[in-house]
């Protein structure tokens, strides 16, 4: 049978190598992890990181061929296990983000799917459109960008859009690989059912090549900051909608003594303004620098009341400044956060954190008209758990009326926290123990919560809030019955529901 050279390349066995500790061994195995929690280590057999389609086509044939099965990774952000398997092959996508094609009368943008956001906006401003100006990202996720367009899409991924669908809007079709090493075009029209399950689909309808993204005119923006109370954010959010906004987000409070806890917060908008109208634009200011970045990181650590009024103050001394849509979607994010918080702890806590310690994410969902609600019952678990919230935003979401496995299931608020979890036994139990209880809440007023960010989910909240989990179970086998494309979430899921 004919092999290329890249195939042969992978079949040759990897040289004896040396462990630190001094342990040799045949083949050790690469050691990865995720970017923001770094509780998922997992030995993988090898990591192959292809940089043409061929190489991406040889690399799962190989896997094939070898009777292997493949995890696949980009910006490696995700956690809960969905972009590691242990023991098999991994796919690394990064190399892969040249632009195929670009159609500047219609806004599309073809590019390879290890792209990262940067690497979509610089692209698409290079493509005029046909009245001035040039293209630019309707959303992209908000916290981070060294991302990649396939992990984006695989996640079904959401930014800060006040009324937009999660990113499946924006995705007019798909290549994938599929488990064969053969390449597969899906769109809403041309393999409409892959296609809605490999959007939101983790990775495991085969590996997404490439994309064509749906863009939008680049606009500039007002950014609009009011201090408010919940009780007053819905209608704030009318308020903002009916004045043109397009963006927004709201942060609350998260020091658990205020009286103000989850209830209080920054609401940040974003209204385009017409060519007409005078506005400079300052993307320098758009998000904190780095140093303030690292500097609010460690007071929503150790004196959380003073991290809200450095966070309210940057943000109410930005009210009125002007921003391009796409690049005020930029954020500050430092991966090596944790090294930082560690070194930085105050003394009379250095016995007890000597446990290394990082953020884990959980995303809830509930009827907008039930967010008040929410926000209470979840005051009331995360204190009877005696978490800690580092980072919490609520958002909002249009229903998703596309992919197969839908998180956005109807028009829902979106209520993110960051808690602070120790990696010892206690602290994860503690995180594990608070996001179950954050999920009954969700459920409990006819929401939901986002299916990958961990695995503390129980079988019956998974069927509660995601019915047609079993056929999107089923559909993943029967398009790939072997299981080339799988991961340890999967596996464990996959366990939950036997
Ligand atoms: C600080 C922070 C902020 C975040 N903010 C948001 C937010 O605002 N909105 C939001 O929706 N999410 C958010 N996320 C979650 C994150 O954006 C998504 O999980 C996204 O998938 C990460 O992209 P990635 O390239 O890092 O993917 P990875 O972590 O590498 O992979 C994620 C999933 O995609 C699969 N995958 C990756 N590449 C491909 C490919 N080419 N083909 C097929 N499958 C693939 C993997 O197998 C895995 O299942 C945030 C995460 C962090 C850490």
């Amino acid at each position: 049978m004919f092999r290329s050279a890249y195939e042969t390349k992978l079949a040759q066995p990897t040289a004896a190598k040396c462990h630190p500790a001094g342990v040799c061994q045949e083949n050790p195995m690469p050691l990865l992890n995720d970017v923001h929690s770094a509780l998922n280590p997992t030995e993988v057999l090898r990591v192959e990181r292809p940089s043409t389609i061929d190489e991406l086509q040889a690399g799962v044939r190989a896997a094939a061929r070898e009777g292997r099965a493949l995890s696949c990774a980009g910006g490696r952000h995700a956690m809960g296990g969905q972009q590691f398997a242990r023991n098999k092959v991994h796919l690394d996508t990064t190399a892969l983000k040249s632009v195929l094609s670009t159609d500047c009368e219609r806004g599309l943008l073809r590019i390879e799917a290890g792209a990262t956001w940067p690497d979509v906006i610089a692209a698409t401003h290079s493509m005029a459109t046909p009245r001035g100006g040039c293209w630019a990202i309707r959303q992209k996720q908000t916290g981070v960008d060294n991302v990649t367009l396939g992990g984006s899409i695989s996640a079904n991924a959401h930014g800060r859009g006040l009324a937009m669908q999660p990113l499946v809007e924006d995705i007019e079709d798909l290549t994938l690989v599929d488990a064969h090493g053969e390449q597969v075009l899906c769109s809403r029209t041309e393999n409409p059912e892959l296609f809605s399950l490999a959007i939101g689909g983790y990775g495991l309808f085969g590996i997404i090549y490439a994309a064509t993204l749906r863009l939008t005119p680049r606009r500039r923006v007002v950014r609009l900051v009011d201090v408010l109370d919940l009780s007053d954010g819905m209608n704030a959010v009318w308020r903002r909608f009916g004045q043109g906004c397009l963006y927004g987000d709201f942060q609350f409070v998260i020091d658990p003594r205020d009286p103000a806890f989850l209830q209080r917060g920054v609401f940040a908008c974003y209204r385009p303004v017409d060519d007409a109208e005078p506005l400079v634009v300052d993307d320098a200011s758009a998000d904190l620098q780095p140093d303030a970045w690292l500097r609010l990181l460690g007071l929503a650590h150790n004196d959380k009341a003073a991290a809200f009024r450095l966070y309210a103050q940057h943000y109410v001394g930005t009210h009125g400044n002007g921003y391009w849509s796409d690049t005020m979607q930029l954020s500050t994010y430092l991966p090596g956060y944790a090294e930082f918080l560690a070194s930085h702890r105050p003394p009379e806590t250095s016995v007890a954190s000597a446990v290394p310690e990082t953020l884990v994410i959980g995303e809830h969902y509930v009827p907008r008209q039930r967010l008040a609600q929410f926000m209470e019952a979840a005051g009331t678990v995360l204190r009877a758990q005696n978490v800690e919230v580092i980072y919490g935003t609520i958002r909002s979401i249009l229903r998703d009326t596309t992919s197969f496995l839908p998180w956005a299931k109807d028009d829902f608020a979106c209520i993110v926290f960051n808690l602070r979890t120790r990696h010892d036994d206690a602290g994860r139990r503690c995180t594990a123990d608070a996001f179950r209880g954050l999920i009954d809440a969700a459920l409990d007023l006819d929401g939901s919560f986002f299916l990958t960010y961990h695995r503390h989910a129980t079988r019956e909240q998974l069927l509660r809030a995601y019915p047609r989990l079993p056929d999107f179970l089923a559909a993943k086998r029967r398009y790939d019955p072997e299981e080339r494309f799988v991961s340890d979430w999967y596996e464990h899921v996959s366990a939950v529901l036997r």
